[in-house]
């Protein structure tokens, strides 16, 4: 059998270890992180002296779309199952100083359990992979045409991850091989610093989230009660890009400005009970490739996740996890027959 080994146990690792699974390939699968999800990133509310402590709320993702056939039907079923549910087809869009009007779009889906949720669900059904968290996969390298992870001989790997992340594995291995591999895939990532605020009550106008145009210091406002369906009085806000890069050392000083903004924004003058703030370096792509994934079938190395094909989202990091383990599974077969 094969030896696979997935790193990254975000949505698009897991997706591209079902697909191997699907087709009968087993996998193993690393994640530096003690919890698997990456940026669909989920965390417990503690000791904030307020009725909301439980609350679990969302600090990466905001919610997913399901426009793609294939993962809508994942979706469906994960609706079935009452892990995954719609949430809103309208947004708010404001400026600066208060709420300009309404947007309707796509039907955004989420989990009342938090998007992490729906990562560690799908983790759990899958019927034949080994998942390590807490394991950095260490470098990955080429030797004498064997392909190694982190010393040790595989058939194949994909390293499901920003590209930023995954160039520092195959520098740490193979610096000639990342540069000759990524110079195709010469993606800008942006930083976004995520604000959650919390209140002792909600005073501002109902809302699931707005959409913050040309303003200084925030772009986004999520209602995490509705997103929820609690109720809670819970806001996240994501500071823009700029503002995040100056605070990516010391993320906490940015909250007295982004804290600002969300009342100048919502036009309340109430201070959260607790705030905290989650840095995401490498939030989204703000570039992608036009193919869904890249495949060496020679050695047997892919990457994948949402800088390919479509852009910065949750479906376009399942298909291309999704679609990458196809195209190992293939070459698996058709390395079984010859
Ligand atoms: C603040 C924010 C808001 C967003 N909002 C939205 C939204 O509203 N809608 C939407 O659709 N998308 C949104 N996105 C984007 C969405 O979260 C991503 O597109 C998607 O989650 C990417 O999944 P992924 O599996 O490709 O990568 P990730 O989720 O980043 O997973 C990569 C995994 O690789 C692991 N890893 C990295 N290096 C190593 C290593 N050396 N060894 C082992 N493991 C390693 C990491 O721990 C991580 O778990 C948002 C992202 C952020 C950060």
């Amino acid at each position: 059998m094969a030896r696979t080994i997935v790193v990254g146990g975000g949505i698009s690792g897991i997706a591209c270890a079902a697909a191997l699974n699907d087709r009968g390939h087993a996998v193993t699968l690393l994640d530096k992180g003690r919890v698997l999800g990456g940026r669909m990133a989920s965390r417990r509310i503690r000791d904030s002296g307020t009725p909301s402590d439980g609350h679990v709320v969302d600090i990466g993702a905001s919610y997913f779309t399901a426009q793609d056939d294939r993962f809508r039907s994942v979706v469906e079923r994960l609706m079935g199952l009452g892990i995954a549910c719609a949430w809103t087809d309208t947004f708010h869009v404001a400026s600066s100083d208060g709420i300009r009007g309404v947007k309707t779009g796509p039907v955004r889906y989420t989990s009342t359990g938090g998007l992490r949720s729906i990562v560690e669900h799908l983790a759990g059904e899958l019927p034949d992979t080994e998942i390590l968290s807490a394991r950095d996969a260490g470098p990955i390298s080429v030797e004498d045409g064997a392909l190694m992870v982190g010393g040790e001989g595989v058939d194949a790997v994909a390293v499901c991850m920003p590209s930023p992340q995954a160039r520092q594995l195959l520098d740490s291995g193979s610096p000639a091989l990342a540069a000759a591999l990524l110079a195709t895939h010469e993606v800008t990532w942006e930083p976004v610093i995520a604000v959650t605020a919390v209140f002792d009550e909600a005073t501002w106008r109902e809302f699931d989230g707005i959409f913050v145009n040309d303003d200084p210091v925030i772009t986004w406002i999520a209602n995490d009660g509705s997103r929820r369906g609690t109720g809670a009085p819970v806001l996240v806000a994501h500071v823009q890009p700029v503002l995040a890069a100056r605070h990516l050392t010391d993320p906490p000083a940015v909250l007295p400005a982004a804290l600002g903004a969300l009342q100048r924004v919502l036009g309340i003058s109430e201070h959260p009970s607790w705030a905290d703030a989650k840095r995401w370096t490498y939030a989204k792509p703000i570039t992608a490739s036009p193919q869904p994934f890249f495949l060496d079938p020679v050695i047997g190395l892919g990457l994948a996740g949402d800088a390919w094909s479509d852009g910065p989202r949750v479906e376009t990091a399942w298909l291309s996890g999704h679609l990458l383990g196809e195209a190992l599974a293939d070459r698996h077969e058709s390395a079984a027959t010859r």
